[in-house]
């Protein structure tokens, strides 16, 4: 099966701090060319060379679940039994929509922890 890309999402680009441009979490990218990549995609970071969502890694989860569709992403923790889903704070009804639900219930068959981080708010999840 062909590998997955990420085709017209740019969603981590906001949703993602980038250490190495003390770049905010939930603040667009300067060089985010929206909804088309990264318009210094040979010089980018490191981290964001290194940065995988899970529905990029596996493609387990449903195309319909593409962060850019459901306003959410889900990615590793720096623990083993958490993961975290980021939610686009410019779309606050996301977190109770059916797919990110869905995606909830997933992630909690691997991780007994989800935290979910959009913007400043923070919460736990537990299932
Ligand atoms: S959020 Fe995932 S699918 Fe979207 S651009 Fe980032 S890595 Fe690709
Ligand atoms: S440098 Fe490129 S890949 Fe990294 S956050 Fe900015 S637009 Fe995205």
């Amino acid at each position: 099966m062909a590998e997955r890309s990420c085709g017209e999402c740019t969603l981590c680009c906001k949703l993602m701090g980038v250490p190495e441009l003390k770049k905010q979490s939930a603040k667009w990218c300067i060089s985010c060319d929206q909804g088309k990549g990264c318009s210094i995609y040979d010089t980018r970071p490191q981290s964001c060379r290194n940065f995988q969502c899970f529905w990029l890694m596996d493609e387990n989860f449903p195309d319909d679940f593409r962060p850019d569709r459901i306003h959410a992403l889900a990615a590793f923790n720096d623990t083993d039994d958490s993961c975290v889903l980021h939610v686009d704070p410019a779309h606050p009804r996301a977190l109770s929509s059916p797919p990110v639900n869905a995606l909830i219930d997933a992630l909690h068959k691997v991780y007994p922890r989800v935290f979910v981080l959009s913007g400043k708010e923070s919460a736990l999840i537990q299932r």
